[in-house]
C-alpha cells in the first residue's frame, strides 16, 4: 500500500516552502514594499470606480483597458503583455511552459528564491553561476554556462533581490547574441535603478521582462504583476495561467496607479532613491555595518562582529523588522533591509548604531 508521501513527486517532497515569519513591528523594512503607502488621490479614484460593481459577476476575461494602458506605459505592444496575480504568478506560469523533468535553467544565486522553487517543483534543474565577490553579476560565466549546458533559460533579476546589482546592457546583449534560450529579466525593482530593457524586446523575441506593482507602485496587498515579451510566448503562457487571475478591484487599482504614476507615485520613487543614497552613505560613514551599494529600494549590509541573527533580533527589540538573509548562498555575514520613510530610516540608523555598540 502506498503512503501519502509516495503520492507526492520526489522533486517536491525534498523542497522547503517559501515562508516568512509574520512578526509585527511599527517599522517594517523586510519586504521591499513602498513605505509611503498608496497616495490618497489613487485610493479615492479606485473606490469611485469600483463602487456599485456587482461582486457576483466575474471580472473581465481579458483586462483589455489595463493591458492597453500598461502597454503605453511600458512602451511595448499589448498583444505581448499579460497581467498576473503578482509577478509570482507569471514566474510560475512561465516556468510551467518551459520546464519539465531535467530542463536546465541558469540562475545567479543569491537571487529571488521563488525561481528555484518553481523550477524544482516542475522537475527542472538549477545551474547556479555565483556573482563576483562584490555581488556584481559574472556575465561572462553566465553566458558561457548557459551555452555549454544547453539551458532552456537564464533568469536575471535586475536590480537583483537581495544584492541590488543590475545587469549592464552590453552584457545582456552579449548573452542574447550567444545563447539561443530564453533570457528572463525580472524588473521588479527597475523604477529605482533608472534602467530597463523593454527597448530590446523588439530585437530579441527570446527576451522576457517581468514587472510588479508590489514595490514602487505601492500595491503589494493587491497582487498585480505583468509580463512583457513576444506575442507568441504570451499565447503559450496564457494556456498555463489561470482564468480570471486578476480580481476587479486590483484591475481598477492598477489602472489608476498607472494613470497617476507621474504625479502621485514617481515623486515617492525619487524620494526613496534619495533616501537610499543617504542611508548608504550614513551607514558607510558610521563604519559599523558595511552597506553594499544598491540600485534597488533595499540593500545588503555586512556584519562581522555580530551575527546577522543578532542584528535582526536587536532591531526586532527596537520595533523594526529587517531580513535575515544569512542562509542565502554567499550571505552568511549579511542582512537586508529596505528603505523606509525618512523618519523610519533615521530610526533604523540609530538602532543599528546602538546595536553595534552593545
Ligand atoms: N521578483 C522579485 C525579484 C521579488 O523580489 C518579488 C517579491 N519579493 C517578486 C518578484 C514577486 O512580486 P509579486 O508581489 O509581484 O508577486
Amino acid at each position: 500500500m502506498r503512503t501519502l508521501s509516495d503520492l507526492i513527486k520526489p522533486s517536491v517532497r525534498k523542497l522547503a516552502a517559501y515562508t516568512l515569519t509574520p512578526h509585527r513591528t511599527s517599522i517594517k523594512l523586510n519586504q521591499n514594499e513602498n513605505p509611503f503607502g498608496m497616495p490618497e488621490s489613487v485610493i479615492a479614484e479606485v473606490e469611485r470606480r469600483v463602487a456599485g460593481r456587482d461582486w457576483a459577476r466575474y471580472p473581465d476575461f481579458v483586462p483589455v483597458e489595463l493591458k492597453e494602458t500598461l502597454a503605453n506605459f511600458a512602451g511595448w505592444r499589448a498583444d505581448g503583455l499579460l497581467v498576473g496575480n503578482g509577478s509570482n504568478e507569471l514566474i510560475q506560469a512561465l516556468m510551467m511552459i518551459i520546464v519539465e523533468g531535467g530542463t536546465r535553467v541558469v540562475l545567479s544565486e543569491p537571487t529571488f528564491t521563488v525561481y528555484r522553487l518553481m523550477i524544482e517543483v516542475l522537475g527542472g534543474e538549477v545551474v547556479n553561476v555565483p556573482p563576483k565577490a562584490d555581488f556584481e553579476y559574472d556575465m561572462d560565466a553566465v553566458r558561457e554556462t548557459a551555452v555549454k549546458t544547453n539551458a532552456a533559460a537564464v533568469i536575471l533579476c535586475s536590480p537583483n533581490n537581495p544584492t541590488g546589482k543590475s545587469v549592464a546592457e552590453s552584457d545582456l546583449r552579449a548573452l542574447l547574441d550567444a545563447f539561443d534560450g530564453f533570457v528572463i529579466v525580472d524588473e521588479a525593482y527597475y523604477e529605482f535603478s533608472g534602467q530597463n530593457y523593454v527597448r530590446l524586446l523588439a530585437e530579441y523575441p527570446r527576451l522576457v521582462v517581468l514587472r510588479t506593482f508590489s514595490k514602487a507602485m505601492a500595491m503589494a496587498g493587491l497582487r498585480v504583476g505583468y509580463f512583457l515579451g513576444a506575442p507568441e510566448v504570451a499565447i503559450e503562457i496564457d494556456k498555463a495561467k489561470l482564468p480570471y487571475n486578476l480580481n476587479f478591484f486590483s484591475m481598477a487599482a492598477a489602472q489608476v496607479a498607472v494613470e497617476q504614476y507621474d504625479t502621485a507615485l514617481k515623486p515617492l520613487v525619487e524620494r526613496l532613491i534619495t533616501e537610499r543614497e543617504r542611508v548608504s552613505a550614513a551607514l558607510a560613514a558610521a563604519d559599523v555595518f558595511q552597506p553594499v551599494p544598491s540600485k534597488a529600494n533595499f540593500m545588503l549590509a555586512r556584519t562581522t562582529r555580530l551575527a546577522p541573527k543578532q542584528v535582526f533580533q536587536g532591531m526586532l527589540e527596537r520595533d523594526i523588522l529587517i531580513r535575515d538573509v544569512s542562509k542565502y548562498p554567499m550571505l552568511a555575514e549579511y542582512f537586508r533591509f529596505n528603505i523606509g520613510t525618512p523618519a523610519e530610516n533615521d530610526a533604523a540608523l540609530a538602532a543599528f548604531s546602538e546595536i553595534s555598540s552593545q
